[in-house]
This record gives C-alpha cells, structure tokens and sequence, in this order.
C-alpha cells in the first residue's frame, strides 16, 4: 500500500512569489505617511492592525488595504489627507494586479507529479485574488482539486484530505509557512514537508516540529520527489518486514 496518495500544496510563496509584492507595498505606505512618523513606527502600527483584524477580515489584499488606511487614520491622529487615503486604495489596488511569478522547479515538479498523486491546492487569502493567480501561474490544470479556505488549521487539512483522499494519513502537506501549512498538516496526522522562503510574514512564524516523524525540510519544489521516494521505500520495506499476523513475539498480551 502506498503511504502517501494526496499531497496538498500551498500557492503563496510556496509556488509563486506574493510577500515580496506585500514588502514593496509597505515600504510605499512609509513613504506616504512619511510626514508624520518613521518608517519603522509606521509598519509596527500597521502590524497591530493587521493582528487586530484578522479575525473580521480574513487573510489577504483587501484587509491589508483597509490595515493601511486604519493605520493612516491613527497616526494622523485623525488628519490624514483625503488624497492620501486614494492613494493607498490605489497601492491595494495595484497589490491586487502583481505579476504571477512562479518558483523554481515548481511547474517541472507538479507536471511529473500529475497523475501519481492527487494534488490539490490549499491556500488562504482573498477568493478573487488567489483565483486570478492560479489563473495567470498556468498552473491550473495540474491540481485536481482547488480549495480556498479562511484559515488552516489541522480541523482544515482532515476535512479536506477526508474528503478528497485516504484521510490526513495518506497526505502529504507542503508549503513555506511553518504555522499554517506544517504545524496544522502534522498535527492533523499528515506528513509536511517545508519549504522555507527567504520573505515569510511574521505573523506565520513559529517552531518546527523537528522531532515529529512526519516532518521533513526541503531547499525547494525540486527536491519533493526524492523525499516522497524515501517515504514510499519505507513504506515498502515497513511492510515486508512486518511479523505475519498472530505470531508476534511481544508478550505483554496487549
Ligand atoms: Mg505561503
């Protein structure tokens, strides 16, 4: 029986670029606040922001615009200019048109990957956004199956590889966020592989799950297919060595 025959994939970061669009738009936000407080006042405020948010908007673009102009609005104690906040509509609004670019070995990976597993896509963000990257990547037609989802956590993983796959068992979960594709995968009964991206939102930082026996780490998509072979032979050779039923030697009869 093969150990593993869905594997989940994470899109931002994990498959196209997407925070280094969220750092250049942040670092515009400063400059347009930059009359009234440092740059590094500006983006811890707007952190707080984003953190108090979360919960009524969700994760993606159009909160983060909305974090902007609250931000704006505090700072300012009140006197932001009108013209201002047009034109943090307008850096959201440019946010929400960046160009889709895919990660290295991603494309090659998913293509031989295609048929032997079922793949499905797992993200957050906003509906409309993450639809029109998947849509511009090309990448559309290696999935079998898209889900976009408000957050991640383990209950989100056993729904969805219960629904489509063999259970959270089978499943192999990957992506570059350690609190929201590995920490939830692996407690969820999965395996999850990591693929640290150099820009990673500070908010998705926690531990890794070092000692957890599903866990694994990777340089990049390139690298996926000899980790799941190493899986599979172990799977294998597990099942070859296995004492036949009824004569184990264990004595303690439970
Ligand atoms: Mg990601």
């Amino acid at each position: 029986m093969r150990p593993i025959t869905a594997i989940g994939f994470d899109a931002d970061d994990t498959l196209w670029q997407n925070e280094q669009y969220y750092r250049l738009t942040e670092a515009h936000f400063q400059t347009l606040l930059g009359d009234f407080a440092e740059g590094w006042h500006i983006s811890e405020r707007l952190l707080e922001a984003e953190k108090r948010n979360l919960a009524q908007y969700g994760f993606g673009i159009k909160g983060f615009t909305l974090s902007m102009i609250e931000t704006a609005i505090e700072i300012t104690e009140g006197k932001v200019p009108v013209n201002t906040i047009s034109e943090i509509l307008d850096i959201g609004r440019d946010l929400l048109r960046h160009p889709v670019e895919t990660l290295p070995h991603v494309e090659e990976t998913l293509a031989a990957l295609n048929g032997e597993y079922l793949l499905v896509l797992i993200t957050k963000g906003d509906l409309f956004d993450q639809e029109r990257k998947l849509a511009q990547s090309g990448l559309g037609d290696y999935f079998d199956a898209i889900e976009i989802v408000s957050d991640k956590n383990a209950t989100t993983y056993r729904r969805i590889f219960s629904k489509l796959a063999d259970g959270p068992e089978r499943a192999m979960m990957v992506g570059n966020s350690l609190k929201s594709d590995i920490v939830p995968a692996i407690a969820a009964g999965s395996y999850a592989v990591f693929v640290p991206h150099q820009l990673t939102w500070v908010l998705e930082h926690v531990e890794k799950p070092e000692a957890a026996p599903r866990f694994r780490q990777i340089q990049n998509l390139g690298d996926l297919q000899q980790v799941l072979t190493e899986i599979t032979d172990a799977g294998t050779s597990a099942a070859i060595h296995r004492p036949p039923a009824g004569k184990s030697n264990r004595r303690d009869g439970r």
